[in-house]
């Protein structure tokens, strides 16, 4: 769990940022805290975000971005947090997308779609560096 400069404990949530008022990305993770009342973006995803919207260029057409389906840590906080799935470990759910990305990625050498295998061991890299999250969702 994250915490604040004043000491507070911060809460992760995921939020819709607006980026010069045309590109809308929903599910960014961010964590607040509400006795400084601030908001920042998921240090964990910082450069992630950064990357995207450098990909938007100086003149971004009007659109909107899942950012889950980029990021597979949003992706997993969005799992966590699911209502479902409440009570569950987090452990438990890290581990059955982890096989999940495991199947797919079998799928994908099969298949030789080397784009596709290339992001799932992008995703799979995610979920090990940021292998503690239930730290984050607790
Ligand atoms: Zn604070």
């Amino acid at each position: 769990m994250k915490l604040c400069l004043c000491g507070t404990s911060m809460h992760i949530a995921l939020r819709t940022v607006i980026f010069q008022k045309v590109v809308v990305i929903e599910n960014v993770p961010v964590c607040s805290c509400e006795t400084c009342d601030i908001q920042e973006v998921l240090p964990a995803i910082k450069a992630e975000v950064t990357d995207l919207i450098r990909s938007f260029g100086s003149e971004p057409e009007r659109r909107t971005i899942y950012f889950d389906q980029t990021s597979e840590l949003a992706h997993l906080l969005i799992l966590a947090c699911d209502k479902q799935q409440q009570g569950r470990p987090v452990q438990d759910i890290v581990r059955e997308r982890v096989n999940e990305l495991l199947d797919m990625m079998l799928l994908a050498r099969s298949l030789n779609d080397a784009e596709w295998r290339k992001d799932l061991e992008r995703r799979l890299r995610q979920i090990s560096q940021y292998g503690n999250l239930s730290s984050l969702v607790s």
